[in-house]
Formats: C-alpha cells, structure tokens, sequence
C-alpha cells in the first residue's frame, strides 16, 4: 500500500472530517523543499477523496517568525533582523511586503503542481484574535507547559515562565523582548540586546505591557504548533525528520495537544529530506532551486513522483541526472498504460503523481533534447514516429522538448548540447573522409529505409564498420565531427535517426 493511502485509511479509522496542515517559514525564497510538506500533504488528501474521506488541505505561512538570516543579495534588510518577516517590506518594491514577495510565487507556482490548499498567514490568525481561546489555555496551563518542555531540554526553563513572545510596541522587533510578568492576559516585557543567527540585535529599551489576545506577539514554537492544531482540528501533519526524533517538536506540541489544549494530535507523516546535487539545500549557499525553475525543466508530475516514492529514505534530486529520474517516470507510465506489467505501488504511484488525467507520451528525455536542437516544432511528431515511437500525445511531446531544451543549456552534459550543422556542411566535411568511412555513412542511410528501432539500428553501426574494415570507435568519431565539429554527442543511432532521412541524404551521399 502507498504511505498516503496508509495514512488516508489511518485517518478514516479516526473518523470525522480530516484536516492535513502544512506550513512555511517564509525567511527567503520557498524552495523544492519547502514545496515537499504541501505537496506531500495534498497526496494525502487525494488519497483520502479516493478512499470517501473527508479531507482538507491548509497551509499556514509562518510569517510571524523573526527574521534570522539576510538572503543574499537583499544586505539593504539588515536593519530588519529581529522583526516579524510580515513587517518587512519588499526589498524589491513589487509587492506589500517581503513575505508576499516571496510567497505569492510559491502559492501560484504550486497551483500549477495540481496543489490548492486553503491559505493562512500567522500574523493575520494572531491579529485578528484567532488565537484567543488558545492564549487563555495556554496561560492557564502555564505550569503544565513549562513541566513538559523542561522534560525535553538540558537547560531548563525558568519557573516564572510564559508560553508567549511579545513584538516590542516601540521599535517593533520580536527577538529582542523578554517577558517580565503576567496578570490574566496581560504580559509585561522589556525590549533587550538579544544574538540572532545572523547577528546581534539592538532592543530599545522599552519596558511595556501588552494584552496578548490582541496578537501582537506569539507563542514560542513547539506551543504554537499544538495551538494550530486545536484552532484547525488539524488530525494530520506532514513533516521533516528533524521535527520527528525522540523529543523533538512534534513529541512535545503532542503531549501539550493533548494536555494543554485538549485536542487529539495530528496523526504524523514523517519523511526524510532530499539533498539537491549531493548537498543540502541552502538559498544562502546558492544550492536551490523553486518550483518554477523545476517547471522550466521537466513537468510537475515528474517532482510528484519524487516525493511521493518512500518517505523514509534520504535521496537527492541530481538535476545533472535528470534524465534518470524521467525515465524512471516513464517506466512507471508503461505500467499504468499496460505497455509493461507493473506492480499495483507502482501503478499507484503513477495515479497519484498527475495533475491532470494522464495522456501517455513514453518518448525518453534525452531523446527530446536531442529533438529540440535538430528540427523545428511542426517536425517533432514525424521524427518521433521516425523513430519507433507511437501512440503519444503531441502536445505533451512538444512541451517535453522545450524543457528538455532548456535542461541541457542549463544542466546538460557537454557531449549532449551542440550546433547541429547544415546537410551542406557536412557533405563537404564527408568528401574529406577515407573513402572506407564514406562507404559505411552512405550505408547506413540507405539501411534507414528498413530499420525503424534505435538499438537494431545501434547494432547496425557496428555492423557496418566491421564490414568495411573500419574501427567501430572511427565511425563514431566521423558520425561526431561531421554533423556537429565534436568527438563526442548524443548516442549515435538515436542522434542519427533523429536528423530525417531527407537531411542524411544530403549529407552522406
Ligand atoms: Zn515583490
Ligand atoms: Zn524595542
């Protein structure tokens, strides 16, 4: 059974409507990562519709976080370290704010993942005293929240502690306040030099009182998680392993859902991350890329599929290798249209990955690579054909083509982008050929008459130099040169097969 019907037939056991939260802090542009709780998070809530349950998607943008880290390129923000992310206004001008800048594409880019959950910002639950009846809970079980989370830590917290973080009503910062008291709902703070992550912040000094049911402050982590739990009736909740282990956050917000709040925690679904080229994904060290780049280079479906293999397996996405992934979609593909036989996960897996209802195209990647940097569009369809391929769907094959193209320029290995030269151009690097070599180029346009299958047709060049006594490695070398001035290219019989009868006629005869 695929983890997410696993989880949907756990969540129909718990009965009642079902709702899936996932959520982002918003510190700088939302990566493929970030993207991996939402869309992980909407399987789920498909597998649930299938099985007739009850489900909702939620996405809350944490954007009531301080802000911690200046991404690069945006050093004219560092006066806004220790701020609220949602009070920072957008470096760029083009939106309200720095969160919207960066979460506005998120949201529209993820639509085109198939994925439309119902959108919250913190800071507006906060504000608009969403929160209230969390705040009086939280307040009057003070004690009982300091007990649990002094059970997980080292250093344990003090006995005058309160479960909430003011925003400083004078200069505005979150990271700098420290509380000082409590009456009912009323929380006394003053505003002090605090160390953030990406530097020291400055508090003003100001000593203030603030009512917390209005919002301007929030609950320290592990306590907001349990009070959006309660505030949603969340019952599921996708995360990262981090959150996972023995006394980690989602140990501590389940045992204060439980006791402090009285609401049942979200039943987990717990996956390792992904690495992005070998390493961990990281804005600030440039190895990232969003859901719009990954729609530049291959289809939404393709990323579905990645994350929706077993969770709890590291893996890495390696764009260099892109072209494995997409095959091993397209395996899957055969499956669900009964071109292969194929395991019920398998075909599960590919149900689960569209966006739309599946067409089949089943044309390898690096062949549409190729494709794109040989012919013009019109041509793609009766190239294909050219090559053995059937029952595809054109559009799809087309689309496959751009993002292959703008794979390779970006990603692609060198033996696989090149300038195709011209039939003339060629025959005039082909009459400087040993006349061996000659005999075997024209041979082998004259066998594409019968050969219609890449790999007898891969044979037939080796075929074909032994029979003129050429070395297999020369031809190849010849094929290269001739066609694109390289010593390397595409698999040759695919590369060949793919230029048109027409074309290699002019060249090689
Ligand atoms: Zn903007
Ligand atoms: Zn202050």
């Amino acid at each position: 059974m695929h983890w997410s019907d696993e989880a949907a037939e756990r969540l129909g056991l718990r009965g009642g409507s079902q709702v899936i939260e996932t959520g982002t802090s918003i510190s700088g542009i939302p990566h493929i990562g970030n993207a991996s709780d939402v869309i992980r998070g909407d399987c789920v809530r498909r597998s649930c519709q299938d099985a007739g349950v009850d489900a909702r998607l939620i996405w809350v943008s944490d954007d009531m976080d301080p802000f911690r880290k200046v991404p690069a390129g945006m050093e004219s923000l560092k006066d806004y370290l220790g701020f609220p992310v949602k009070d920072i206004p957008d470096p760029k001008g083009c939106h309200s704010s720095f969160v919207d800048h960066f979460a506005n594409p998120f949201i529209e880019d993820l639509k085109e993942f198939g994925v439309e959950p119902k959108i919250y910002s913190a800071t507006e639950l906060y504000r608009s005293g969403a929160f209230k009846d969390e705040v009086v809970l939280a307040f009057e079980g003070r004690k009982n929240i300091l007990e649990i989370l002094n059970r997980f830590r080292k250093e344990p917290l003090p006995d005058d502690f309160v479960p909430w973080t003011p925003i400083c009503q004078k200069c505005g910062k979150i990271s700098t306040t420290t509380v000082t008291g409590l009456d009912g709902t009323m929380v006394s703070y003053e505003c002090v030099d605090k160390e953030v992550a990406g530097g020291d912040t400055k508090g003003c000094g100001y000593v203030g009182v603030q009512d917390a049911l209005k919002g301007f402050g929030k609950f320290p982590w592990r306590v907001e998680w349990a009070a959006k739990w309660h505030h949603f009736k969340v019952t599921c909740e996708p995360f990262g392993k981090d959150h996972a282990a023995a006394g980690g956050s989602y140990d501590t917000s389940k045992i204060i859902s439980e006791e402090v709040f009285n609401w049942p925690a979200p039943i987990p679904v717990a996956y390792e991350f992904f690495t992005l080229n070998g390493a961990k994904i990281s804005s600030s060290k440039g190895n990232v890329i969003t859901l719009s780049d990954w729609l530049k280079i291959a289809e939404p479906e393709v990323l579905r599929y990645f994350m929706f293999k077993k969770l709890n397996k590291a893996r890495d996405i390696n764009l260099r290798m892109l072209p494995n992934l997409v095959d091993e979609f397209d395996q899957i593909e055969r499956m669900h249209f009964g071109k292969e036989s194929g395991d019920v996960e398998s075909k599960r897996m590919y149900q689960l990955s569209q966006v739309q209802e599946p067409k089949y195209l089943n044309i390898p990647y690096t062949f549409c690579a190729v494709l794109g940097q040989v012919s013009e569009e019109q041509d793609y369809e009766s190239r294909a054909r050219w090559n053995g391929y059937d029952g595809f769907d054109t559009k799809r094959l087309k689309n496959r083509a751009k993002l292959a193209g703008n794979w390779v320029e970006k990603y692609g290995p060198d033996y696989l982008r090149f300038t195709l030269k011209t039939a003339e151009e060629v025959k005039a690097e082909y009459l400087k050929l040993d006349s061996r070599i000659q005999t075997c180029l024209t041979q082998l346009v004259d066998a594409l008459e019968s050969v219609k299958d890449p790999s007898i047709y891969h044979k037939k060049i080796y075929e074909t130099a032994r029979a003129n006594n050429v070395d297999p490695p020369e031809l190849f070398t010849a094929i290269y040169k001739t066609l694109i001035g390289k010593e390397k290219g595409p698999k040759a019989a695919m590369f060949l097969m793919s230029l048109g009868e027409e074309y290699l006629k002019q060249a090689y005869k």
